[in-house]
């Protein structure tokens, strides 16, 4: 059976928007989050974090550096009840034509193979356009825009719902 997911951003989504982040102590929860994904698996989804990390190409930080973060964040969901199901991250730059750094679909349709996941019953969550498209280029069509992070230009975006916090989702996402 294929299964029901909700895709987060990291950056701007889950914690609060740091440019190039990768140490533990610059990390910090938006808060409600765990709350919200809490509502989530209830409703019956997985969770799967999808991640741009073009600092990792940039020399800014390593991909351990990254992976360390990761498994630090991960700990803390499990500490407050969230499974993340999984974590997909893009190492490479804008110049890298990759298919993978959104906006292009790349790392949602591996999700979707690797976990056999119902695009029409998911949602993206992001905080810029970029997640958006991603998404409807994968196939999702519910996307939801939080204006926690980048600047958002809602009458040129394609975002099925805007909030201004994560904590207003369980009054979108209901079943
Ligand atoms: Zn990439």
């Amino acid at each position: 059976m294929p299964i029901k997911t909700i895709f987060l951003d990291r950056d701007g989504v889950i914690n609060k928007e740091i440019n190039y982040l990768y140490k533990i102590k610059d990390f910090e929860f938006i808060s409600g989050i765990f709350d919200t994904c809490i509502h989530f698996r209830k409703l019956g989804y997985k969770i799967i974090i999808i991640t741009n990390q073009s600092g990792i190409s940039r020399g800014l930080y390593t991909e351990s550096d990254y992976q360390n973060l990761t498994q630090w964040m991960l700990k803390k969901f499990n500490k407050n009840n969230v499974e993340i199901l999984d974590v997909f991250h893009c190492p490479h730059g804008p110049e890298s034509n990759c298919y993978c750094r959104k906006p292009k679909p790349g790392m949602f349709l591996e999700a979707k193979i690797k976990h056999n996941i119902d695009m029409g019953t998911s949602w993206m969550i992001g905080d810029s356009e970029r997640d958006i498209k991603a998404a409807n280029l994968a196939g999702i069509t519910k996307t939801i825009l939080v204006r926690s992070g980048h600047k958002v230009n809602e009458s040129n975006s394609n975002a099925m719902f805007f909030l201004d916090s994560i904590n207003e989702i369980n009054h979108i996402i209901l079943k």
